[in-house]
């Protein structure tokens, strides 16, 4: 098979399904299954680089600084420390180009990366990639495994290309990473992206439908428009002024499916508190604390998909300052929730 410009791909599998109690409503078990991979809105990520070439470090902070400039409300920045960045970015060449998935990041253990660049990342092909890991990193799966886009595969010839050079997959790899579809809860929408990022290249003769693509199917490199709507609507520019939240005084919440609220919290006695939400819904509840002007992970829960609600316990001292944000998932039949801290 021949394609004139054979580059590798990313081979950042799927998350692994996630199973609901029985009797959870598919609404949902859907709503949270498209979020859950998202960061809550104002999260600053930071990123720490294992050791690597300036270049390809430039291009990675660049790109960074690209999805930044859409204007969204997530903060990333460079920490000079491995243990105090959640995302940790590794330029190892014999191991291809990968990110796992939103906050999966969070449960891989401090010393290894989250992410890994195996080429060139200062060409065209190259910065696209870039923004292609951060877009997993922000909770992007790949397009061509959207069940939307209506991909028949001729299945001999995909895995018969992947093995070859310069991917050299196992059958494994490839059906994890083009043939296996996400399932229709993970995916928003009804439509597919052929011109997005977070969309393969593959030569002629793998796509069988549409046949448009049976000629291969090139995007154009860069972030499409619906990259950046996605963007812009998970993590849009935070302009609403926080409101303080009061020890003892609950405040009832009208959120819609994937809204965030954030609140400011003094407290007036250094002790240990409780800060939770009420009534049926899924929410996930971050709290961070401020240090040098720039915002601390210092706690969190998510709820979704179970019955219980968020809470986190946590020693707060007098007079910090601290900014506790909640995403919604699901409301329930009231639509309503409440949080509080005491
Ligand atoms: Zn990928």
């Amino acid at each position: 098979m021949e394609f004139l410009d054979n580059r590798p791909v990313c081979k950042a599998e799927p998350r692994p399904p996630r199973h609901f109690p029985t009797g959870i409503p598919d609404q949902r078990a859907r709503l949270v299954r498209q979020m859950d991979a998202q960061w809550v809105n104002g999260t600053v990520l930071r990123y720490w680089f294992f050791e690597g070439p300036e270049p390809q470090k430039q291009a990675v902070r660049d790109a960074f600084s690209h999805w930044k400039s859409l204007g969204l409300g997530l903060d990333f920045v460079e920490a000079t420390a491995r243990s105090e960045a959640e995302v940790r970015i590794a330029f190892d060449q014999s191991d291809g180009a990968w990110s796992y998935i939103g906050r999966d990041v969070l449960g891989i253990a401090s010393t290894n990366p989250t992410m890994n660049f195996g080429w060139d990342l200062t060409d065209d092909y190259g910065r696209s990639t870039a923004l292609h890991e951060i877009g997993h990193t922000l909770g992007m799966p790949h397009e061509h495994q959207n069940p939307f886009a209506g991909i028949e595969w001729d299945e001999p010839k995909v895995y018969s290309y992947f093995a070859g050079s310069p991917n050299n997959w196992s059958r494994q790899q490839t059906f994890h990473n083009v043939l296996q579809k996400l399932s229709p809860q993970e995916v928003e929408g009804s439509d597919w992206d052929p011109d997005s990022v977070m969309e393969y290249r593959f030569p002629a003769g793998l796509i069988k439908e549409p046949a448009r693509y049976r000629q291969g199917l090139t995007p154009p490199g860069g972030l499409s428009d619906d990259d950046k709507e996605w963007a812009v609507r998970f993590y849009p520019a935070l302009t609403t002024a926080e409101r303080f939240l009061t020890a003892f005084c609950s405040v009832p919440l009208s959120l819609k499916p994937g809204e965030q609220a954030n609140f400011t919290v003094v407290p007036e006695e250094t002790r240990e508190y409780q800060l939770s939400t009420f009534g049926l819904a899924d929410t996930v509840l971050v709290l961070f604390e401020e240090v040098d002007g720039e915002l601390r992970h210092l706690a969190a829960d998510d709820d979704s998909g179970q019955d219980r609600n968020t809470s986190c316990k946590v020693k707060l001292f007098k007079d910090r300052r601290y900014v506790a944000r909640l995403r919604l998932y699901w409301a329930g039949l009231s639509g309503h929730t409440s949080i509080m801290y005491w």
